[in-house]
């Protein structure tokens, strides 16, 4: 199955927090990453800018076990939870998995909120041309700027 992920971080060593977080959740898995851009908060709560990516992960791992990891990854982190849309060492989310939707509150697939996320869809766009398009792109909202590969980030 081919599956993307968006993860997060606006607290703290970023670019640790997003290496340790891409090491957990692909496992073994053969996975892909965009650039790192770095955006601004959505939500309302004041706090630092973000950098965020997107990944694609082939996997035969269930949608379920991919939000086990991502939970493991944020908790691996240390992330607290605050406030909802407050700052955080790490934030993954399950955004598409091939073949299946799921409107269980625990996991909703598609992200349900993904496409109004510039800095979701920007990213997203890099691995999947296919899927995301520009029109995709320009209804997004939010300052984006692409920064690097994650590997070439400190
Ligand atoms: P947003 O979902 O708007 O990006 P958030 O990422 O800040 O907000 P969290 O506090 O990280 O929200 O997560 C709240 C809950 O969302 C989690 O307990 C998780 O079970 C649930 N959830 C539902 N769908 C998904 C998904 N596709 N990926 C990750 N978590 C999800
Ligand atoms: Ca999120
Ligand atoms: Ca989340």
């Amino acid at each position: 199955m081919r599956a993307f992920l968006s993860f997060g971080s606006n607290v703290g060593n970023r670019a640790e927090h997003l290496r340790a977080g891409v090491a957990i959740v692909a496992g073994t898995d053969p996975y892909r990453l965009s650039r790192v851009y770095e955006t601004e908060p959505v939500g309302g709560v004041a706090q630092d800018d973000y950098w965020n990516l997107v990944m694609e992960l082939v996997t035969e791992a269930s949608p379920w076990a991919l939000l086990e990891r991502a939970q493991r990854a944020e908790a691996q982190r240390d992330r607290t939870r605050d406030v909802r849309w407050g700052p955080r060492t790490l934030d993954v989310d399950v955004l598409w998995a091939e073949g299946f939707t799921s409107d269980d509150p625990r996991l909703t697939v598609p992200h349900p909120r993904a496409m109004e996320r510039a800095f979701v869809v920007v990213p997203w766009r890099e691995l999947a041309p296919e899927l995301i398009s520009q029109f995709d792109v320009e209804r997004a909202t939010g300052r984006v700027v692409a920064l690097d590969t994650l590997e070439l980030l400190q």
